[in-house]
């Protein structure tokens, strides 16, 4: 480890990454192999996943080959030094930010999108103009090594790096000197990486998770939400960081969403062969002891032998329950009811503060109500999932679910240390801030300082 990170250090030293023309063509590159190799990686996702070619498509190499398309487009513009206005202070002078690369970087992927979560902060790792390390999750054995197979055949280890293997090699990793350390995974690991980045003050970007709230007042469109509900929730068998973790659903409204789910349930997924599964029997047993028969109210069906879950619906769900003790991450949906919309805030303030949060309404005020009263790192009205396809909007947490964000020019700003400065004449020099300082001084500089 230590000779790799030094190798790419003293390879990010010549400078040699921090031009406009050696980014974009490392960018072109390694949309060219995502491009040649796609067929390869999502046969490798269906192997870990069993992703449909479309689920994998969409939401991983189609994901990020949208994204690199839009770094190499705006990459001249990003780059650009900014100006800023000038002080009064300092006159004469010009002001200015330049986003210059921090260094050698840390990218380290969960399992559920073992593809898109590596490779998406390596595109603003890339276009930063840094050097990166990536180590992928251990769990998803084929897509880890299509990674390494792309990464280590085509680039120069002293640039770009792929490091497999389990937990033991991410702790290696961790004993090292970043210059930015970029984390997505669970909150225990979170934590882990925080303290050994606090080593030597490195930088770092969590992308955490939680249980991310979904609530459903009496005056929502009942069948689009359990649509956009399903679809958030099942897609990738929830195994996705944002997909609502539990719905709080309105009283009056609760046996029309519970026949509104299962018809969309009916329709969409009752087929087993395009459903996904879960990546471990570990993940699958820890699952499975979540489902309180006696809540079930749809689906509940498991499958050991292919780590199968039935979409499954649990009603009359407490806060007391084991399902409402950790983050879910599977297609286990609960059900709390409400009948004042008061009590569904006051609740979840004493919650930690969640990755997502849904709300389903049509009423204007109860909207506002809920997204000023409630924090979370990123959320949708009347939609759920869908705010993550938008390459305009910072993708984080905050609070427990993370810190940092990324994304578009978001992860160019991650991977960037916003250099301030200013460029000052010599023709011209404020000498009253020079001393020996007098009474007269002061209460002249008063007259502009105040
Ligand atoms: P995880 O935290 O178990 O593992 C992530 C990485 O950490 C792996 O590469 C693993 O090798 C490493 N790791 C595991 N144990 C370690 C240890 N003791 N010391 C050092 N490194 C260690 O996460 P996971 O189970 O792969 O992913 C699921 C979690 O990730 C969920 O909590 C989910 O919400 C979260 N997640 C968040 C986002 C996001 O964008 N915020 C996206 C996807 C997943």
């Amino acid at each position: 480890m230590k000779a790799l990170i030094e190798k790419q250090r003293a390879f990010f030293l010549t400078d040699a990454t921090k031009s406009y023309d050696f980014r974009v063509s490392q960018l072109k590159k390694l949309k060219t192999l995502i491009t040649n190799h796609q067929d390869e990686i999502l046969q490798a996702l269906f192997v870990d996943l069993h992703k449909s070619n479309f689920e994998a498509y969409t939401t991983e190499v189609g994901f990020n080959l949208r994204s690199i398309s839009m770094a190499i487009s705006n990459l001249k513009k990003w780059m650009k030094k900014k100006k800023y206005p000038n002080e009064l202070f300092v006159p004469f002078s010009s002001s200015y930010v330049i986003a210059e690369p921090k260094g050698v970087v840390l990218l380290i992927g969960p399992y559920n999108y073992p593809f898109q979560l590596v490779i998406e902060p390596l595109i603003g790792a890339i276009a930063a103009g840094n050097t990166v390390i990536i180590k992928p999750s251990e769990f998803t054995t084929d897509t880890e090594k299509v990674l390494e197979k792309l990464i280590n055949t085509n680039f120069d280890e002293a640039y770009l790096k792929v490091v497999k293997g389990d937990a033991s090699v991410t702790k290696a990793l961790l004993l090292e000197k970043f210059d930015h350390i970029f984390f997505t995974g669970s909150t225990r690991v979170g934590q882990i990486v925080y303290q050994a980045a606090s080593q030597y003050l490195t930088p770092v970007t969590l992308e955490l998770g939680g249980k991310s709230p979904t609530i459903i007042d009496e005056t929502a469109n009942i069948d689009l939400a359990a649509e956009r509900i399903a679809f958030a929730k099942f897609t990738n068998a929830g195994q996705t960081c944002i997909a609502p973790d539990f719905v709080y659903v309105h009283q009056d409204v609760k046996a029309k969403f519970i026949e509104a789910m299962s018809n969309v349930i009916k329709k969409r997924y009752a087929d087993r062969a395009s459903f996904g599964r879960i990546v471990n029997t570990g993940h699958f047993n820890r699952l499975s002891g979540l489902i309180d028969e006696k809540k079930v109210v749809l689906g509940g069906q498991t499958s050991k032998e292919d780590k199968f879950i039935q979409p499954t619906l649990l009603d009359a769900v407490t806060w007391n329950d084991p399902v409402m003790q950790e983050e879910i991450f599977g297609p286990i949906l609960p059900l709390l009811s409400f009948t004042n919309l008061e009590d569904v805030i006051s609740i979840l303030k004493t919650k930690e503060k969640p990755l997502a949060l849904y709300f389903f309404s049509e009423n204007k005020t109860s909207q506002k109500r809920v997204w000023n009263a409630l924090s979370f790192g990123n959320g949708a009205i009347n939609d759920a999932l869908m705010q993550v396809a938008s390459r305009h909007l910072p993708f984080g947490g905050v609070g427990h679910s993370g810190f940092g964000s990324y994304h578009g020019y978001f992860s160019f700003k991650t991977f960037s240390h916003e250099k301030s400065y200013i460029h000052k004449s010599t023709r011209f020099d404020l000498k009253i801030i020079y001393p020996p300082y007098s009474a007269m001084k002061l209460k002249a500089i008063k007259k502009f300082i105040k």
